[in-house]
This record gives structure tokens, C-alpha cells and sequence, in this order.
């Protein structure tokens, strides 16, 4: 089986459709996320990240562990461009919480709920170690755009119209 194959048996299984608190479905909360990537003129490697970046609640992980979980499952297939953003988008909502007056104020409900079981927002130390990371800006943008795909309005492209550009990148 392929990543591709894998990663689309994910997106049509059961997993993808819970709800986890949000208004819409896992699945179409991350195809959301995938769109609003591309639309925003993202790279194909970070189109990706925002896609999978809750690939590790799909393969049933912790809300405090599905980033690293997810990173370390989808590093069979792609590289550090797609892998690091996922692993440090949750770590990137404590971030944005620390060091950006009003972005608290944005999370959802159940956003707010899973920051308290993920360590709440970072220090002032933390912050620092974090934005220094080389994939940082890319966890951020992912977050965003996290935040932002919870719309019940929007119908998203489906996982398939995403599978060629995964293809172009999954080179392992
Ligand atoms: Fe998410």
C-alpha cells in the first residue's frame, strides 16, 4: 500500500467523520484546511501540512499527542517541509497564545477546552525556543488556517482532488 493509499483510507474511514466538539466532521475540517492553504498561495509541501495536520486524531491519538504522533506516522512518506508543521501546529496555538494579543479570543470552544490538556500557553522562555525553530512560521500558518476550517457553510474539495499533489511529494 502506498502513503497515498493509506492516508485516503484515513479520510474515507469512520475517524472522518466524528465531529471531535467542532462543528464539522475531522475529515471535512482538514480538507477545509488543505483549501484555504492553496487558496492562500501556500507552497504544494505546506498545502500538505494543513491537509494532514490532524492526521493523528484520524489514527486515533490524544488531543495533546496527535501532532507528534501524526508527524512521526507521516515521516514514512514525506519530509521535514510537511512532518514539522503537523508536529508543532498544537504547540503553535500555546505560542500564538503567549505572544499574540487577541488570538486567544479567536479559538473555538473545544479549542479552548484541549489548550488546558495541552499545556496551556507557552512561557516567555518557551516562546522564545519555539519561534526559533526553522518550521515555525510554517506551524503558525498551519494554525491559522486550523482555526480558521471549522465552517458548516463551506463544502470542501474532496480528498482525491488533494491525492496528486500528496503524490508529488510523498517521494519515500
Ligand atoms: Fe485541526
Amino acid at each position: 500500500m502506498t502513503g497515498i493509499d493509506a492516508i485516503a483510507g484515513l479520510f474515507a474511514g469512520p475517524g472522518a467523520r466524528d465531529y471531535l466538539g467542532e462543528p464539522v466532521t475531522i475529515g471535512e475540517h482538514m480538507r477545509q484546511a488543505g483549501a484555504l492553504a492553496e487558496a492562500a498561495g501556500a507552497p504544494a509541501p505546506l498545502v500538505a501540512a494543513a491537509l494532514l495536520h490532524d492526521v493523528g486524531h484520524l489514527r486515533n491519538e490524544s488531543d495533546a499527542r496527535h501532532g507528534s504522533g501524526g508527524a512521526r506516522w507521516l515521516a514514512r512518506w514525506f519530509g521535514a517541509e510537511v512532518t514539522e508543521p503537523v508536529r508543532l501546529h498544537v504547540a503553535a496555538k500555546r505560542y500564538l497564545c503567549a505572544t499574540e494579543p487577541g488570538y486567544f479570543a479567536l479559538l473555538s470552544p473545544e479549542s479552548v477546552r484541549t489548550l488546558a490538556l495541552q499545556g496551556g500557553p507557552m512561557t516567555p522562555e518557551q516562546a522564545a525556543a519555539f519561534g526559533a525553530l526553522s518550521h515555525a512560521r510554517d506551524a503558525v500558518a498551519v494554525r491559522r488556517w486550523d482555526d480558521e476550517a471549522k465552517d458548516p457553510a463551506i463544502t470542501p474539495p474532496g480528498f482525491a482532488y488533494f491525492a496528486p499533489l500528496l503524490a508529488g511529494l510523498a517521494g519515500r
